[in-house]
Protein backbone atom coordinates (compact mmCIF):
# COMPACT_ATOMS: atom_id res chain seq x y z
CA UNK A 1 0.00 0.00 0.00
CA UNK A 2 1.21 3.63 -0.83
CA UNK A 3 1.81 6.79 1.60
CA UNK A 4 -0.31 9.48 1.10
CA UNK A 5 2.14 11.38 2.95
CA UNK A 6 4.51 10.90 0.25
CA UNK A 7 2.97 13.24 -2.54
CA UNK A 8 3.22 16.85 -2.99
CA UNK A 9 -0.31 18.76 -3.52
CA UNK A 10 0.48 18.33 -7.76
CA UNK A 11 1.47 14.93 -6.94
CA UNK A 12 -1.71 14.44 -5.07
CA UNK A 13 -3.94 15.73 -7.40
CA UNK A 14 -2.31 13.06 -10.26
CA UNK A 15 -2.56 10.13 -8.11
CA UNK A 16 -6.05 11.02 -7.79
CA UNK A 17 -6.66 10.97 -11.11
CA UNK A 18 -4.46 7.93 -12.18
CA UNK A 19 -7.57 5.91 -9.65
CA UNK A 20 -10.27 7.02 -12.18
CA UNK A 21 -12.63 8.65 -9.11
CA UNK A 22 -14.40 10.56 -11.15
CA UNK A 23 -14.39 13.53 -8.48
CA UNK A 24 -14.28 17.50 -8.53
CA UNK A 25 -10.14 18.34 -8.35
CA UNK A 26 -11.30 20.24 -5.36
CA UNK A 27 -11.44 17.16 -3.47
CA UNK A 28 -7.48 16.46 -3.76
CA UNK A 29 -7.44 19.84 -2.22
CA UNK A 30 -9.80 18.86 1.27
CA UNK A 31 -7.82 15.69 1.18
CA UNK A 32 -4.31 17.11 1.34
CA UNK A 33 -5.96 19.41 4.23
CA UNK A 34 -6.44 16.24 6.30
CA UNK A 35 -3.52 14.62 5.53
CA UNK A 36 -1.40 17.14 6.99
CA UNK A 37 -4.24 17.57 10.21
CA UNK A 38 -3.33 13.58 10.83
CA UNK A 39 -6.68 12.36 10.76
CA UNK A 40 -7.91 8.69 9.88
CA UNK A 41 -10.08 8.21 6.80
CA UNK A 42 -13.43 7.82 8.77
CA UNK A 43 -13.00 11.28 9.97
CA UNK A 44 -12.39 13.05 6.42
CA UNK A 45 -16.21 14.14 6.88
CA UNK A 46 -16.33 16.30 3.46
CA UNK A 47 -15.29 13.31 1.63
CA UNK A 48 -17.93 11.32 -0.19
CA UNK A 49 -17.94 7.68 1.44
CA UNK A 50 -17.21 5.91 -1.59
CA UNK A 51 -14.18 7.62 -1.54
CA UNK A 52 -13.37 7.31 2.05
CA UNK A 53 -13.73 3.60 1.25
CA UNK A 54 -11.66 3.29 -1.99
CA UNK A 55 -8.50 5.46 0.60
CA UNK A 56 -8.94 2.87 2.65
CA UNK A 57 -8.24 0.59 0.57
CA UNK A 58 -5.59 1.64 -1.36
CA UNK A 59 -2.98 3.84 0.46
CA UNK A 60 -1.55 3.36 4.68
CA UNK A 61 -3.52 5.79 6.82
CA UNK A 62 -1.47 7.91 9.80
CA UNK A 63 1.50 5.65 8.86
CA UNK A 64 3.43 6.66 12.06
CA UNK A 65 1.88 5.89 15.56
CA UNK A 66 2.90 6.85 18.85
CA UNK A 67 4.11 3.45 20.35
CA UNK A 68 5.58 4.72 23.84
CA UNK A 69 5.68 8.45 25.28
CA UNK A 70 8.34 9.42 27.93
CA UNK A 71 8.32 12.57 29.68
CA UNK A 72 11.69 14.05 31.09
CA UNK A 73 12.19 16.13 34.82
CA UNK A 74 12.92 18.83 32.22
CA UNK A 75 9.63 18.93 30.45
CA UNK A 76 11.18 17.46 27.05
CA UNK A 77 9.33 14.31 26.01
CA UNK A 78 10.62 11.47 23.86
CA UNK A 79 8.58 9.33 21.40
CA UNK A 80 8.83 5.48 20.38
CA UNK A 81 7.34 5.73 16.89
CA UNK A 82 6.38 2.90 14.94
CA UNK A 83 6.01 2.84 10.96
CA UNK A 84 3.83 0.94 8.26
CA UNK A 85 6.26 -2.28 8.49
CA UNK A 86 6.68 -2.39 12.50
CA UNK A 87 10.05 -0.90 12.64
CA UNK A 88 10.75 1.45 15.22
CA UNK A 89 12.27 5.16 15.16
CA UNK A 90 12.84 7.81 18.13
CA UNK A 91 11.19 11.59 18.03
CA UNK A 92 12.31 13.98 20.78
CA UNK A 93 10.36 17.54 21.53
CA UNK A 94 11.91 19.72 23.20
CA UNK A 95 10.08 23.13 24.72
CA UNK A 96 11.79 26.21 24.26
CA UNK A 97 10.85 29.67 25.39
CA UNK A 98 10.32 30.24 21.73
CA UNK A 99 8.32 27.10 20.74
CA UNK A 100 8.54 23.69 20.13
CA UNK A 101 11.20 21.69 18.54
CA UNK A 102 11.20 18.22 16.91
CA UNK A 103 13.83 16.00 16.44
CA UNK A 104 12.85 13.80 14.00
CA UNK A 105 14.52 10.43 12.63
CA UNK A 106 15.93 9.97 8.66
CA UNK A 107 16.72 6.57 9.12
CA UNK A 108 16.01 3.21 11.23
CA UNK A 109 19.52 2.87 12.58
CA UNK A 110 22.33 3.75 10.37
CA UNK A 111 25.55 2.74 8.72
CA UNK A 112 28.23 5.60 9.90
CA UNK A 113 29.26 3.61 12.81
CA UNK A 114 29.88 6.34 14.74
CA UNK A 115 31.87 4.44 18.30
CA UNK A 116 29.68 6.72 20.49
CA UNK A 117 26.43 6.46 18.96
CA UNK A 118 23.85 3.82 19.95
CA UNK A 119 22.02 3.96 16.71
CA UNK A 120 24.87 2.76 14.85
CA UNK A 121 25.44 -0.14 16.56
CA UNK A 122 23.21 -2.80 14.19
CA UNK A 123 23.84 -0.78 10.96
CA UNK A 124 20.83 0.41 8.88
CA UNK A 125 17.61 -1.59 8.64
CA UNK A 126 16.01 1.13 5.90
CA UNK A 127 15.73 4.73 5.15
CA UNK A 128 12.58 6.23 5.90
CA UNK A 129 10.33 7.41 2.96
CA UNK A 130 9.76 11.23 3.07
CA UNK A 131 6.39 10.94 3.83
CA UNK A 132 7.19 8.96 6.98
CA UNK A 133 9.44 12.08 8.11
CA UNK A 134 6.20 14.28 7.42
CA UNK A 135 3.82 12.03 9.48
CA UNK A 136 6.54 12.39 12.13
CA UNK A 137 6.12 15.78 12.58
CA UNK A 138 2.30 15.38 11.89
CA UNK A 139 1.57 12.64 14.56
CA UNK A 140 3.08 15.03 17.12
CA UNK A 141 1.94 17.95 16.39
CA UNK A 142 -1.15 16.55 16.56
CA UNK A 143 -0.93 14.29 19.50
CA UNK A 144 0.15 17.64 21.24
CA UNK A 145 -3.15 19.24 19.93
CA UNK A 146 -1.75 21.20 16.78
CA UNK A 147 -3.32 21.26 13.44
CA UNK A 148 -1.90 22.79 9.98
CA UNK A 149 -4.22 26.04 10.68
CA UNK A 150 -2.34 26.13 14.24
CA UNK A 151 0.63 24.63 14.50
CA UNK A 152 2.51 23.77 17.68
CA UNK A 153 5.58 22.65 16.07
CA UNK A 154 7.81 25.49 15.36
CA UNK A 155 10.82 23.91 14.95
CA UNK A 156 12.48 20.68 13.13
CA UNK A 157 16.23 19.33 13.94
CA UNK A 158 16.92 16.40 11.26
CA UNK A 159 19.14 14.83 14.56
CA UNK A 160 17.45 11.76 15.32
CA UNK A 161 18.26 7.72 14.81
CA UNK A 162 20.11 8.08 10.88
CA UNK A 163 22.45 10.05 8.59
CA UNK A 164 20.18 12.53 6.75
CA UNK A 165 22.45 13.42 3.79
CA UNK A 166 22.56 9.02 3.39
CA UNK A 167 19.23 9.02 2.83
CA UNK A 168 19.38 11.86 0.28
CA UNK A 169 16.42 11.92 -1.81
CA UNK A 170 13.75 11.39 0.59
CA UNK A 171 15.17 13.91 3.10
CA UNK A 172 15.21 16.78 0.48
CA UNK A 173 12.25 15.82 -0.36
CA UNK A 174 10.73 16.13 3.03
CA UNK A 175 12.42 19.68 3.64
CA UNK A 176 10.38 20.33 -0.14
CA UNK A 177 7.05 18.87 1.74
CA UNK A 178 7.04 20.43 5.38
CA UNK A 179 7.37 23.78 3.90
CA UNK A 180 5.31 23.73 1.03
CA UNK A 181 3.00 26.65 1.43
CA UNK A 182 -0.27 24.52 0.61
CA UNK A 183 1.08 22.06 2.94
CA UNK A 184 2.31 22.69 6.66
CA UNK A 185 4.29 26.02 5.42
CA UNK A 186 7.32 25.68 8.30
CA UNK A 187 9.72 27.96 7.08
CA UNK A 188 13.10 26.52 6.32
CA UNK A 189 14.99 28.56 8.23
CA UNK A 190 13.22 27.11 11.01
CA UNK A 191 15.13 23.65 10.01
CA UNK A 192 18.64 22.04 11.09
CA UNK A 193 19.98 19.07 9.07
CA UNK A 194 22.84 17.45 11.61
CA UNK A 195 25.60 15.54 9.66
CA UNK A 196 28.36 13.64 10.49
CA UNK A 197 30.32 15.29 7.71
CA UNK A 198 29.55 13.42 3.55
CA UNK A 199 31.46 15.86 1.95
CA UNK A 200 29.84 15.50 -1.58
CA UNK A 201 26.10 15.17 -0.09
CA UNK A 202 27.09 18.70 1.83
CA UNK A 203 28.19 20.64 -1.69
CA UNK A 204 25.22 18.66 -3.27
CA UNK A 205 22.88 20.08 -0.77
CA UNK A 206 24.27 23.77 -0.96
CA UNK A 207 23.47 23.10 -4.90
CA UNK A 208 19.77 22.51 -3.80
CA UNK A 209 18.79 26.31 -2.84
CA UNK A 210 17.25 25.51 0.47
CA UNK A 211 17.18 27.97 3.56
CA UNK A 212 18.12 25.40 6.12
CA UNK A 213 20.53 25.42 8.92
CA UNK A 214 23.76 22.82 8.23
CA UNK A 215 25.37 20.99 11.63
CA UNK A 216 28.15 19.54 11.45
CA UNK A 217 29.19 16.44 13.88
CA UNK A 218 32.79 17.29 14.01
CA UNK A 219 33.99 15.80 17.44
CA UNK A 220 37.78 16.32 16.72
CA UNK A 221 40.24 18.88 15.46
CA UNK A 222 42.80 16.41 13.91
CA UNK A 223 41.93 13.74 11.48
CA UNK A 224 43.91 11.36 13.37
CA UNK A 225 41.47 12.14 16.55
CA UNK A 226 38.13 11.50 14.38
CA UNK A 227 39.00 8.75 12.69
CA UNK A 228 39.24 6.99 16.44
CA UNK A 229 35.29 7.61 16.92
CA UNK A 230 33.88 8.24 13.39
CA UNK A 231 34.48 6.12 10.65
CA UNK A 232 33.08 8.77 7.88
CA UNK A 233 36.70 10.44 8.87
CA UNK A 234 38.49 7.86 6.65
CA UNK A 235 36.22 8.46 3.66
CA UNK A 236 36.50 12.27 3.81
CA UNK A 237 39.23 14.14 5.55
CA UNK A 238 39.01 17.15 7.46
CA UNK A 239 40.58 19.42 4.55
CA UNK A 240 37.91 17.80 2.45
CA UNK A 241 34.98 18.44 4.79
CA UNK A 242 35.89 21.86 5.47
CA UNK A 243 35.80 22.30 1.57
CA UNK A 244 32.57 21.34 1.18
CA UNK A 245 31.38 23.62 4.56
CA UNK A 246 32.91 26.67 3.03
CA UNK A 247 31.03 25.66 -0.30
CA UNK A 248 27.84 25.77 1.86
CA UNK A 249 28.47 28.71 3.16
CA UNK A 250 29.32 30.47 0.38
CA UNK A 251 26.28 30.00 -1.35
CA UNK A 252 23.77 30.00 1.63
CA UNK A 253 25.40 32.28 3.77
CA UNK A 254 23.92 30.56 6.86
CA UNK A 255 26.31 30.15 9.72
CA UNK A 256 27.35 26.56 10.26
CA UNK A 257 26.65 24.91 13.54
CA UNK A 258 29.52 22.42 15.36
CA UNK A 259 28.72 19.79 17.45
CA UNK A 260 31.56 18.61 19.58
CA UNK A 261 31.32 15.82 22.14
CA UNK A 262 33.33 16.93 24.95
CA UNK A 263 36.29 14.25 25.15
CA UNK A 264 39.60 14.15 27.06
CA UNK A 265 41.28 14.23 23.87
CA UNK A 266 39.72 16.79 22.11
CA UNK A 267 39.58 19.26 25.06
CA UNK A 268 43.33 20.72 24.72
CA UNK A 269 44.79 24.46 24.10
CA UNK A 270 45.62 23.00 20.50
CA UNK A 271 42.37 21.70 19.54
CA UNK A 272 40.74 25.25 20.03
CA UNK A 273 43.66 26.62 17.70
CA UNK A 274 43.18 23.65 15.55
CA UNK A 275 39.05 24.82 15.28
CA UNK A 276 39.91 28.71 15.20
CA UNK A 277 42.23 27.83 11.85
CA UNK A 278 39.47 25.31 10.17
CA UNK A 279 36.91 27.51 10.69
CA UNK A 280 38.34 30.29 8.95
CA UNK A 281 36.25 31.99 6.43
CA UNK A 282 32.91 31.38 7.73
CA UNK A 283 30.35 32.57 10.18
CA UNK A 284 30.08 29.78 12.91
CA UNK A 285 28.91 28.26 15.95
CA UNK A 286 29.65 25.87 18.53
CA UNK A 287 27.75 23.47 20.39
CA UNK A 288 29.70 21.73 23.33
CA UNK A 289 28.26 18.12 23.87
CA UNK A 290 29.41 16.34 27.02
CA UNK A 291 29.16 12.43 26.11
CA UNK A 292 25.89 10.74 27.16
CA UNK A 293 27.07 7.16 28.50
CA UNK A 294 24.16 5.16 29.00
CA UNK A 295 24.47 1.67 29.23
CA UNK A 296 23.02 1.81 25.42
CA UNK A 297 26.51 3.28 24.54
CA UNK A 298 29.55 2.00 23.99
CA UNK A 299 31.63 3.75 25.37
CA UNK A 300 34.90 0.92 26.16
CA UNK A 301 36.39 3.12 23.31
CA UNK A 302 39.51 4.71 25.48
CA UNK A 303 39.13 7.72 22.76
CA UNK A 304 35.94 8.28 24.26
CA UNK A 305 37.51 9.02 27.88
CA UNK A 306 35.80 12.76 29.09
CA UNK A 307 37.68 15.33 30.11
CA UNK A 308 37.75 16.44 33.94
CA UNK A 309 35.52 19.27 34.82
CA UNK A 310 38.75 21.26 35.32
CA UNK A 311 39.54 20.30 32.04
CA UNK A 312 36.57 21.38 30.27
CA UNK A 313 36.37 24.61 32.03
CA UNK A 314 39.62 25.09 30.76
CA UNK A 315 38.81 24.39 27.16
CA UNK A 316 36.21 26.99 27.62
CA UNK A 317 38.95 29.54 28.11
CA UNK A 318 40.61 28.42 25.06
CA UNK A 319 37.82 28.86 23.22
CA UNK A 320 37.33 32.48 24.25
CA UNK A 321 41.01 32.88 23.63
CA UNK A 322 40.45 32.12 20.40
CA UNK A 323 37.36 34.08 19.98
CA UNK A 324 35.33 31.08 19.36
CA UNK A 325 31.20 31.41 20.12
CA UNK A 326 30.48 28.45 21.92
CA UNK A 327 27.60 27.00 24.27
CA UNK A 328 27.20 24.11 25.82
CA UNK A 329 24.31 22.13 25.39
CA UNK A 330 21.74 21.57 28.01
CA UNK A 331 21.88 17.99 28.03
CA UNK A 332 18.04 17.62 27.76
CA UNK A 333 16.46 14.79 28.74
CA UNK A 334 19.47 12.67 29.79
CA UNK A 335 17.20 10.74 32.36
CA UNK A 336 14.85 9.49 29.09
CA UNK A 337 17.61 8.11 27.39
CA UNK A 338 17.60 11.68 25.07
CA UNK A 339 20.94 10.57 22.67
CA UNK A 340 20.33 9.24 19.56
CA UNK A 341 19.19 6.10 19.67
CA UNK A 342 19.42 4.83 23.40
CA UNK A 343 15.39 4.79 23.93
CA UNK A 344 14.81 2.36 20.53
CA UNK A 345 18.16 0.48 21.44
CA UNK A 346 17.25 -0.22 24.92
CA UNK A 347 13.34 -1.17 23.87
CA UNK A 348 15.13 -3.43 21.14
CA UNK A 349 17.49 -5.17 23.59
CA UNK A 350 14.30 -5.46 25.98
CA UNK A 351 11.78 -7.09 23.37
CA UNK A 352 15.24 -9.80 22.23
N1 LIG B 1 23.64 11.31 11.84
C1 LIG B 1 23.59 12.69 12.15
C2 LIG B 1 22.40 13.08 12.98
C3 LIG B 1 21.98 12.16 14.08
S1 LIG B 1 23.08 11.99 15.47
C4 LIG B 1 24.86 13.15 12.81
O1 LIG B 1 25.67 12.31 13.19
O2 LIG B 1 25.06 14.36 12.91
C5 LIG B 1 22.70 13.46 16.39
C6 LIG B 1 23.84 14.01 17.24
O3 LIG B 1 23.97 13.25 18.46
C7 LIG B 1 25.20 13.99 16.56
O4 LIG B 1 25.85 15.22 16.76
C8 LIG B 1 25.89 12.87 17.29
O5 LIG B 1 27.25 13.02 17.17
C9 LIG B 1 25.32 13.01 18.69
N2 LIG B 1 25.46 11.83 19.54
C10 LIG B 1 25.21 10.54 19.23
N3 LIG B 1 25.43 9.73 20.30
C11 LIG B 1 25.83 10.51 21.31
C12 LIG B 1 26.22 10.28 22.67
N4 LIG B 1 26.25 9.05 23.17
N5 LIG B 1 26.58 11.34 23.42
C13 LIG B 1 26.55 12.60 22.90
N6 LIG B 1 26.18 12.88 21.64
C14 LIG B 1 25.84 11.86 20.85
FE1 LIG C 1 24.84 7.66 12.46
FE2 LIG C 1 24.86 10.15 13.46
FE3 LIG C 1 24.91 7.99 15.07
FE4 LIG C 1 27.06 8.59 13.62
S1 LIG C 1 26.16 9.84 15.24
S2 LIG C 1 26.17 6.52 13.87
S3 LIG C 1 26.13 9.34 11.75
S4 LIG C 1 23.27 8.60 13.71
Amino acid sequence: MKLLHDFSLSELKAELESMNLKMPRYRAEQLYKWIYDYKPFDEMTNLPLDLRESLKSNYIETPVKIEKELISKDGTRKYLLSLPDGNIVECVLMNYKYGNTICISTQVGCRMGCAFCATGIDGLARNLTAGEMLAEVLAINNHIGGTTADRKITNIVLMGCGEPLDNYDNVVKFIRLISAKEGFNLSQRSISLSTCGLADKIKKLADEDLGITLTISLHASTDEHRKKIMKVANAYSLKELFFAIKYYFEKTRRRIVFEYIELDMNTNEDDAKRLKELCKGISYHFNLIPINATPNSPIENPALKPPTKEKQAAFWEYLKEQGISATTRRTLGSDIEGACGQLRRSTLNKNK
